[in-house]
């Protein structure tokens, strides 16, 4: 699942990084794939990610092994990192000249995937994007089966997502057939503004089947614990941030579980 939306600071990061680390306190096995040369995903998931580290760069440009790169998450078992480095920033020029450039993702996630016993295979691998629709983002949207798209609860939130949708259609006739915008969450949703809920009216009106009705609340938990290297979830577990990200993660669940698994619950 590819964590994109090509408008700066809507969320991405700190969707990919709390859904992920809910999802494995839950006891999945879970890979965040940091493609974003800011790095933050590493740094909010406390895994070194400075220039020496193996990274996702080495493996985009390099063909290294995925495996070769994965860091597991200090503070939540079963949660992993492909981390990025400030190498990455390079990529997207270094790219245009590789062979199969919109596809080394893939090669290297499906790779790593089919090399995977059934007890250690991950049950969600999120892959967060820089705010960019370059070839970074393509090699997400290229390895991914679906896009969840994070919305901030903000006047200009939906400016550039007719952009990005665009994209995501072109992608899908030349590159990737089965690639589909699954999932919207509303972020940083703030209940004392009209604004905000206006805006979660329009999007929900717009993207009936894909919205959660889970929204998360803007709140500072969540945005002090990347300085502590953690997901709001360890850093504040009562919080009402950790709380809605757990609750958006169970519904992202119960969503992508087979009918018959989800049916009754
Ligand atoms: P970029 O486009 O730079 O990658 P992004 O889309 O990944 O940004 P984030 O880094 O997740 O966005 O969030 C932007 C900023 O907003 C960060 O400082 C983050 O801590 C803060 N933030 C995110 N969600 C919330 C929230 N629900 N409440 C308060 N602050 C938040
Ligand atoms: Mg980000």
């Amino acid at each position: 699942m590819t964590i994109a939306n090509q408008k700066g600071g809507v969320g991405k990061t700190t969707t990919t990084v709390n859904v992920a680390a809910a999802l494995a306190q839950s006891g999945l096995n879970v890979l965040v794939i940091d493609i974003d040369p800011q790095g933050n995903a590493s740094t909010a998931l406390g895994i070194p990610h400075h220039a020496e580290v193996p990274s996702i760069y080495d493996v985009i440009t390099d063909d290294r092994p995925l495996g070769e790169v994965l860091q597991e998450c200090p503070d939540i078992p079963g949660l992993w990192c492909a981390p990025a480095t400030i190498d990455l920033a390079g990529a997207e020029i270094e790219l245009v000249s590789l062979v199969a450039r919109e596809s080394r993702l893939k090669r290297a996630v499906d790779e790593h995937l089919a090399s995977m016993s059934d007890t250690t295979r991950f049950d969600y691998v999120l892959i967060d994007c820089p705010p960019s629709l370059g070839l970074l983002t393509v090699n997400a949207f290229v390895a991914a089966a679906e896009v969840f798209i994070p919305i901030q609860c903000e006047y200009y939130a939906l400016e550039g997502l007719s952009q990005l949708l665009n994209n995501i259609g072109m992608i899908r006739r030349h590159l990737n057939p089965r690639l589909e915008v699954s999932t919207i969450l509303l972020t940083m949703y703030d209940g004392r503004t009209n604004l905000s809920s206006n805006v979660a009216d329009e999007v929900r009106e717009h993207f009936p089947d894909n919205v959660l009705r889970t929204q998360i609340p803007r709140s500072v938990r969540i945005s002090e614990a990347p300085s502590y290297g953690q997901t709001v979830l360890t850093y504040d577990p009562s919080s009402s941030g950790a709380l809605s990200y757990l609750e958006a993660a169970k519904e992202l669940a119960l969503r992508s579980a087979p009918a018959s698994a989800s049916a009754g619950s």
